[in-house]
């Protein structure tokens, strides 16, 4: 399955995604913009608030990744741990 995430190397942390999100679903934990699975209605405000595209991020998983451990991320999630960064088309 897919999960919508902020990539961390294209973010330029502006927070226009925290802001255009109308669920709350997005929260900067140190400087992270972490969207929070539990929340997000994938309504896409964000991917088109985003300047850079880092909004526009959906990786591969086997499991839901938290909010925490989104924003230990300095770079996507290797392949190699069981997910597949991509860029969506919308
Ligand atoms: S897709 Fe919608 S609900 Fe999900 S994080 Fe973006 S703005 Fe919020
Ligand atoms: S709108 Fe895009 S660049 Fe700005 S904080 Fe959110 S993910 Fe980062």
């Amino acid at each position: 399955m897919l999960q919508h995430v902020t990539d961390p190397e294209l973010c330029i942390r502006c927070s226009a995604c925290e802001l255009a999100c109308p669920l709350k679903a997005i929260q900067c934990i140190c400087g992270r913009y972490c969207i929070d699975p539990n929340i997000c209605n994938e309504c896409k405000k964000c991917v088109e608030e985003c300047p850079t595209g880092a909004a526009d991020c959906y990786i591969e998983i086997a499991v839901l990744h938290t909010v925490d451990e989104q924003a230990q991320w300095e770079t996507l999630p290797a392949a190699s741990d069981k997910s597949t960064p991509h860029q969506a088309t919308l």
